[in-house]
This record gives C-alpha cells, structure tokens and sequence, in this order.
C-alpha cells in the first residue's frame, strides 16, 4: 500500500495519518523525519542535506530524492509507506514515479485531505498558548475551563504571531499554490482520492480506510 498523504496546515493530515499508520501497519514518512534520520545516521546523503541546511539553503532535488529512495528501501517499507510533505513538486513527483518504478512497485493513493479554506483559518487562528506552561488550546475545538485562562495555571492564554489572521491566511495561500499543480498532476494520473475533511476525524477516517480496503483486497 504506497500512499501519498495530501492536505493544507489544519486539514488533520497528523491525526490520519496516526490512524492510517495504526491500521495498516505501514511507516508514516515525513520529510522532516526523514533528513532528521539521514543527518543522524550520518549517510552520505544525509550529510549532503545537512550541508545546505546549516546555510540556510533549500536542499537540492537529486539529494532529496536520494534519501526518499534509501527512505523507502528500508525493510519496513515492504507492505508500504505513507509519504507526508514529499513529493512537493511536479518534478519531485516525476522523479518519485521513476523511483518506484526501478523498485517495480507503483503509487496506490494519494489521498487529499480538502477542508474550505475559511474552516482553515478558524481552525488556525483559534489556537491559544499558555506562556507559562506551554500547554495548547483552542477556544472551539479545545476550550480551557475558564475562558483565556490555562487550566494548569490559570496564566493568561496567548495567541502566537503564527496563529494571527493574516499570517495564517498568507501561510495558506502559499501552501495552496504549491499544492495545486501536484493535485492536478496526481488527478491526471488517476491516483487522487479526495476526501472532504470538514467533519468529525472519525467519520474522516471511515472514508479514508474505505477507499484503502479496497487496494487491500
Ligand atoms: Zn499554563
């Protein structure tokens, strides 16, 4: 089961991506993981990343998709994989189809997480911190007993530069151009699924594990 996991900051890509991973049995492979465990490793490629990184550069595509294929010849990919964050080009996705191909092995899904924008940014913004204890909340979702107050300490909860309208909205609008050409090519190809992540997660999932039940049988 070869996935592609898709979906825009506040879809709920973490949660289904934990539930996909407990069911089927299949690593979760971030990106940010995956150059974490490469650089810990000390791989030639690994140190390769690292190099860019520590300048602040962007990490060049023939080392990134590098360390996808070592990432994905790994033992525990043998029933599959779930990729979160890679591929996010078009030229990334291209070369992940020559990789799998040389591996003669094929993508399943890639499944899409679509969630309104507006819902997006309610769900963004209405995170809150406490500065005290870091613990996180959010006034819909994950109120504290008293309102703007930590239940730990009762400290005055706080809203993080992050989380505020505008930056929240930029942040989406760049995701979302980012996103489209890749929805557009993996539509083209037949590979999308997409899922409407506006409900409750488990109803989210039940869609979800319906779609995977059937590559499983
Ligand atoms: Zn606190």
């Amino acid at each position: 089961m070869n996935l592609i996991l898709m979906g825009l900051p506040g879809a709920g890509k973490g949660t289904q991506a934990d539930k996909i991973v407990e069911k089927y049995g299949i690593p979760h492979i971030s990106t940010g993981d995956m150059f974490r465990s490469a650089i810990q490793e000390g791989t030639e490629l690994g140190n390769k990343a690292k190099s860019f990184m520590d300048k602040g550069e962007l990490v060049p595509d023939e080392v990134t998709i590098g360390i996808v294929r070592e990432r994905l010849g790994k033992p525990d990919c043998k029933k599959g994989f779930l990729l979160d964050g890679f591929p996010r080009t078009i030229a990334q996705a291209e070369a992940l189809e020559n990789l799998l191909q040389d591996m003669n092995s094929s993508l399943d899904y890639v499944i899409h997480i679509n969630v309104p924008e507006e819902k997006l940014v309610d769900r963004l913004t209405g995170r809150r911190i406490c500065p005290e204890c870091g613990a996180t909340y959010h006034v819909e979702f994950n109120p504290p007993k008293t309102a703007g107050k930590c239940d730990v300490d009762g400290a005055e909860l706080i809203q993080r530069d992050d989380d505020k309208p505008e930056t929240v909205k930029n942040r989406l609008e760049v995701n979302m151009s980012q996103a489209k050409p890749l929805l557009d090519f993996y539509h083209q190809k037949g590979y999308l699924v997409t899922v409407d992540g506006d409900r409750e997660i488990s109803l989210v999932f039940e869609d979800i594990d319906q779609k995977l039940e059937k590559i499983n049988s």
